[in-house]
């Protein structure tokens, strides 16, 4: 076996319209409903991977050994593209997040489709778009839509081969987005557990199992007429509808704090005040603003204006993963 196989891809977060919140299937990462998003233009996750010779693989973010969980769920990721590749060589992986790492903030989204299209290139494999978004859903369900450009829908499926994500074309259809970051710490329960607990717990969940296909048909809808009133309105009700399932949940699963609060009032005002905007939010308290492309420096001034002491990460619709550089190994 060669040792010279190694690539570096980079991939941007993606935001969720239309959320994915549970699993059916937590070995295959399959959701109990569709979900559908936007890939952002900003804060991108660039990984490295090395077929090496080492006798264990070696894991890197930010310059740091990764331990523990979050290293096992690298680890066991390259153990399926090893499979797929039917190779065995270890390799040292070497990845960057510019956004905050598991604050809510989609970092694991970025993070697994950067690597899976890093490792799976490293290791020989060329595979096309649907299967390397099948290859990244297994390591965090929403990666599978981060390998797209702009908006993607996954498609629930019901295995391994019908649950994917593709492009959605949206003409005349800018998006914009800025994201708050109120808090860039670590969330105290994991988006996985935080998932478990409400299917297992929540008398809502089923209520949110029903509905979201509904909301999935009224997005499409929405963003074939290019609406972009419709596609907010159904954007805001949507994620309130998952964090009221998540509120239902044995002990309750909260992301909020007072300041995700206080941002969505402030969203509320600005859109009374004629700056047409929607709030989203995901498993952590930063609240992200969606708006037409053309407002997103408008509306991330006047967010700033309000709330002098938040970050703001302004970003529009973005392209999918791709790669950087590659030398792929031969086997
Ligand atoms: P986030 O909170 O960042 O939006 P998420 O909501 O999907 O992500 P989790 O499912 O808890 O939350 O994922 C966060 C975890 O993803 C991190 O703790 C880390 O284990 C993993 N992760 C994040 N970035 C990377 C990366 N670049 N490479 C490998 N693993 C990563």
């Amino acid at each position: 076996a060669s040792e010279e196989g190694s690539a570096t891809a980079l991939a941007n977060p993606n935001i969720a319209l239309v959320k994915y919140w549970g699993k059916r299937d937590e070995a295959l990462i399959l959701p109990w409903t569709g979900s559908l998003s936007l890939t952002l233009d900003a804060a991108p996750t660039t990984t490295t991977v090395r077929l090496t010779d080492t006798p264990d693989d070696v894991v890197l973010l930010g310059g740091r050994p990764l331990e523990g969980t979050a290293r096992s769920r690298v680890t066991r990721f390259i153990d399926l593209v090893r499979a797929l590749a039917d190779r065995d060589e270890r390799v040292s992986v070497d990845s960057h997040n510019e956004i905050p790492t598991g604050a809510g903030l989609a970092s694991s989204a970025s993070g697994f489709a950067a690597l899976a299209l890093a490792a799976s290139t490293a290791f020989g494999l060329d595979l096309d778009r649907r299967a390397l978004s099948r290859l990244a859903r297994r390591g965090s369900g929403s990666a599978s839509r981060s390998i797209f450009d702009g908006i993607a829908v996954w498609h629930a499926g019901h295995d391994d081969e019908s649950s994917f994500a593709e492009a959605v074309p949206a003409p005349g259809l800018e998006l914009g987005m800025v994201l708050t970051v109120l808090d860039a710490r670590a969330k105290s329960v994991s988006s996985r557990d935080g998932m478990r607990r409400t299917v297992d717990t929540s008398p809502y969940y089923p209520a949110w199992v029903e509905r979201t296909p509904v909301e999935l048909e009224e997005m499409l809808a929405a963003i074939t007429r290019a609406d972009f009133t419709a596609v907010g309105t159904i954007a805001e009700r949507n994620a309130m509808r998952m964090h009221a399932t998540m509120l239902g949940a044995e002990p309750p699963v909260r992301y909020w704090g007072p300041a995700s609060v206080e941002l969505l009032d402030l969203v509320a005002n600005l859109r009374g005040d004629g700056l047409e905007c929607y709030a989203t939010m995901d498993a952590g308290p930063n609240v992200k603003i969606l708006c037409r492309a053309d407002a997103v420096d408008e509306l991330a001034a006047r967010i700033l204006e309000a709330q002098p002491h938040i970050g703001v990460i302004p970003a529009r619709a973005g392209r999918g993963a791709r790669l950087i550089t590659s030398e792929p190994g031969g086997s």
